[in-house]
């Protein structure tokens, strides 16, 4: 079963809806299913098209993903410490984007290299890398200001504004739990050895007994690099 059902996945290890909110209206949709409705919202919305609207995610099994809004005149080092604040930074990495094969250098700027419906890709780390894949869903006029109207439960952040205001999250994944390997309750902590094999994920209480020791545990973190090198988590936990 994979996430684009929507039914909610369910491991030892982990548990997701595999659904997410949109940040402009709150309503709630797989991640493929979240595509029509951002068309609705830049069908509708009004003004200069001087945005991308951006799906980033790690393929379609992984439960972290996100739209972004972003202005088209912002360059790739822009999206890049985006990525990093959110999802990516654990000890100042070299990143790479590749757009149709080639490295796009971080001093271009995106409408000179994107279109809408292209895929590029991204990769944090050459040696333990985590990869994202992102793809342009269109161009759009500013979707409605997110500041006012976006519900303020408990995972959604405030507006994230990145590079003077260039980048901004328009829908987001729910929020992962980690299950304790021993007891099933929500886990703090994974190992970095034992995720490779779908496991180790800790408490509080059961962290100082897990096999491997509990200084090389790390958090559970709300990212696609969790568990990777040093990664403690980024902007979104
Ligand atoms: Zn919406
Ligand atoms: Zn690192
Ligand atoms: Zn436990
Ligand atoms: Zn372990």
């Amino acid at each position: 079963m994979c996430a684009c059902s929507g039914v909610a996945q369910q491991t030892k290890f982990i548990t997701f809806s595999g659904k997410g909110e949109c940040r402009v209206c709150g309503a709630k949709y797989t991640a493929r299913g979240m595509a029509p409705h951002m068309k609705k919202h830049m069908a509708k919305a009004f003004g200069d098209p001087d945005r991308f609207i951006i799906r980033i995610d790690q393929g379609p099994q992984g439960p972290f993903w996100m739209y972004v809004q972003v202005s088209t005149e912002a360059t790739f080092g822009v999206l890049d410490r985006f990525l990093r604040a959110v999802w990516m930074e654990c000890c100042g990495h070299l990143s790479e984007f590749t757009v149709g094969g080639k490295s796009a250098g971080k001093r271009k700027r995106l409408s000179a290299v994107l279109s809408g419906g292209a895929g590029f890709a991204y990769q944090y780390d050459m040696g333990d890398t985590t990869a994202l894949r992102l793809t342009v869903m269109g161009r759009s006029a500013r979707l409605i200001d997110l500041g006012g109207l976006v519900r303020n439960d408990a995972y959604f952040p405030p507006p994230m504004v990145v590079g003077e205001g260039k980048v901004r999250i328009v829908a987001l994944h729910e929020k992962v739990r980690y299950n304790c390997e021993k007891c099933g309750k929500a886990a703090s902590y994974v190992c970095p050895q034992c995720i490779y094999d779908g496991t180790g994920a800790c408490c509080e209480v059961c962290a100082p007994s897990h096999g491997c020791g509990d200084d090389m545990l790390l958090a559970a973190a709300q990212s696609p690099r969790v568990g990777t090198c040093g990664f403690e988590g980024g902007s979104l936990g």
